[in-house]
């Protein structure tokens, strides 16, 4: 018997474990769904052996959000399979088929520098075939059953992370891409990548209240419900966290790269190539980092605890109600 690359969960659900976790959903009568594709063509590759392994084919793909670690291997995927399908929800849908809105909206919206520009932050376009529910439905949180390739999932609203990000539940398995991260990923990263605080905040309570058996995180460890209240405890403890530093940093006034300074300082972070990061990747992590902080200051904007004033030819975040 030849080892199997995916790891069954449950009768019809299974996942490729890896720096992304790539989920797989048996149709029943030979198919397969794919939720998510990771980062470029080689994991793609992969992906697909271990699919063919496990006597399946594949006849679709989900992409949970539009982040380039997630649909890497659409494009690899859509090209060497036939007849696939992929599926995506709304706006999400819209960045999968422009992947340079990635790298530029890390940049100011302007075209995106050269650094940014990496397949860590760009994957290849694909055309979407399906989009999967309402923008303001999913935003809501709300959950509805979708059809597939003769399965019926349910959908729930995840959003926070992504503006538009779903989660996938079948069989007793949520999905749920990166609606929230194990505490490994915690610890390593400090400041969780998110677009929006509120949202995202919201996202842990409503996977607080499910009860499936199993949830899958997109980076990390398949969690069972046994510690799930507790990880996701932790990712809120994080997202507080986070929020509380970025409010210290703002004691005194100062423009998003002066703050973020300040953040990873508070973080004892330096982003900085290192064995295992490659000098291409500093750029792009500098980028998500500030990207992260910037969300936790629209956060504290949003319930007036912060302010941004146009001061000295900088605009600058300081405390609402302080002198500029
Ligand atoms: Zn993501």
């Amino acid at each position: 018997m030849p080892i199997m690359t995916l790891t069954q969960i449950t009768e019809h659900t299974y996942y490729m474990p890896g720096a992304n976790n790539l989920g797989v959903i048996a149709t029943g009568d030979g198919g397969a769904i794919a939720i998510d594709t990771g980062l470029d063509k080689d994991i793609a590759r992969r992906f697909r052996k271990a699919i063919d392994e496990a006597g399946l084919t594949l006849r679709a793909i989900i992409s949970t959000h539009h982040h380039a670690d997630h649909i890497g291997g659409n494009d690899y995927l859509l090209r060497n399979v036939p007849d696939v399908r992929l599926h995506a929800p709304p706006l999400e849908a819209t960045f999968i088929e422009y992947p340079l809105l990635e790298p530029t909206y890390l940049n100011y919206g302007a075209s995106p520098i050269k650094p940014l520009q990496t397949r860590w932050l760009m994957a290849k376009g694909t055309p979407v075939n399906h989009l999967i529910g309402e923008t303001e439905a999913i935003i809501a949180g709300q959950s509805f059953a979708y059809e597939i390739e003769g399965v019926t999932l349910e959908i729930i609203g995840l959003p926070g992370h992504s503006r538009v990000q779903i989660g996938v539940v079948y069989e007793g398995v949520c999905f749920a891409a990166d609606g929230f991260f194990s505490e490994s990923i915690i610890r390593k990263h400090g400041i969780l990548y998110a677009h929006d605080i509120a949202l995202q905040l919201a996202t842990f309570d409503r996977l607080m209240q499910r009860s499936e058996a199993w949830y899958l995180p997109g980076h990390g460890d398949l969690t069972p419900a046994s510690v799930i209240q507790a990880v996701l405890a932790a990712n809120r403890a994080a997202t507080e966290h986070a929020t509380a530093l970025v409010l210290a940093a703002v004691a005194q006034p100062g423009d998003t790269t002066a703050i973020t300074a300040r953040v990873l300082q508070a973080f004892e972070q330096e982003i900085a190539a290192t064995e295992t990061i490659p000098p291409a990747q500093t750029i792009p992590q500098y980028a998500i980092f500030a990207g992260a902080v910037v969300a936790h200051l629209s956060y504290l904007e949003q319930q007036g605890v912060v302010e941004v004033v146009l001061a000295e030819r900088q605009l600058l975040w300081q405390r609402k109600g302080a002198t500029g």
